[in-house]
């Protein structure tokens, strides 16, 4: 079943003068891992950035055409609020991004935002989040402490528990591992094939490497096309 369907989509950042998404058409399986992959500039981010809506707030001339449902829902309409819409579809970036708060503050953001405010609620959540993404036992003895003081690999990490605290069904990520050496890499990898039994998850990636490891179907952009969309096994098993 898909949890994403994304019907017939062209993007444009200037109005349609340029279009950098052109008639894309594809559809993302609910607990599956779906890599988007190409060359740099191809649009994968920018696909990527229009399943939770954040181009056409950042970039007043966008426009996008064509359908994008999840869980059936049309996101595209004017009457869709991207703030109810990001409950659902959680972002982790290449670039992690922890608040300059503490690690607890980080994780509970989203909740509080929500009006939560009973602390064992919080403790509760902020506990089964860290848990989540595998750094509980890093971090359990120092929650108070700023979460810029962690390493590279757990700020990401902690930057997905702060992502799935609110409990989204679609987990967005873009480049999560560019910015990581090999074993926070690996860790991260490790944790995304635990992620995938509750997520649905769209990862952009420029390694076919970890599109093969990590992904159940790939789809492939060239120039803003899709090129081949299909199981990853049988993308990459053709010479
Ligand atoms: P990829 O993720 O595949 O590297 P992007 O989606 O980031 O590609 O970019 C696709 C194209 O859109 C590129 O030509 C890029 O320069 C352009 N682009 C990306 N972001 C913006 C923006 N905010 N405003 C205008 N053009 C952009
Ligand atoms: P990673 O491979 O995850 O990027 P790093 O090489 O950056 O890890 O860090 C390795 C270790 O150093 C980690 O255990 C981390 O906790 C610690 N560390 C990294 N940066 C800092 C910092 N600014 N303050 C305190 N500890 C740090």
């Amino acid at each position: 079943k898909n949890m994403i369907e994304i019907d017939n989509v062209s993007f444009s950042y200037d109005n349609g003068k340029t279009n950098t998404l052109k008639n894309i058409s594809l559809g993302c399986l609910e607990k599956r891992v779906t890599a988007f992959i190409g060359p740099s500039g191809c649009g994968k981010s920018t696909l990527l950035r229009c399943l939770n809506r954040m181009n056409d707030l950042v970039e007043t001339s966008a426009v996008t055409e064509g359908e994008i449902r999840i869980m059936g829902q049309n996101i595209n309409g004017r009457d869709v609020d991207p703030i109810e819409l990001r409950k659902n579809v959680g972002m982790v970036f290449q670039k992690y991004n922890p608040f300059p708060k503490s690690i607890y503050d980080n994780v509970a953001y989203g909740l509080r935002i929500q009006g939560i405010k009973s602390k064992s609620t919080l403790d509760e959540a902020v506990e089964r989040s860290l848990k989540g993404a595998a750094l509980w036992d890093e971090v359990k003895d120092r929650l108070k402490d700023s979460a810029l003081g962690l390493s590279g690999g757990q700020q990401q990490r902690l930057c997905i528990a702060r992502s799935i605290a609110v409990q989204p069904k679609v987990l967005l990520m873009d480049e999560p591992c560019s910015a990581l050496d090999p074993i926070a890499t690996a860790k991260v990898e490790e944790l995304m094939n635990e992620l995938r039994k509750d997520y649905t998850i769209v990862i952009v990636t420029h390694s076919m490497q970890q599109a093969t490891r990590i992904s159940d179907r790939t789809a492939f952009f060239y120039l803003g096309e899709l090129i081949e969309f299909d199981d990853t096994a049988k993308i990459f098993s053709n010479p």
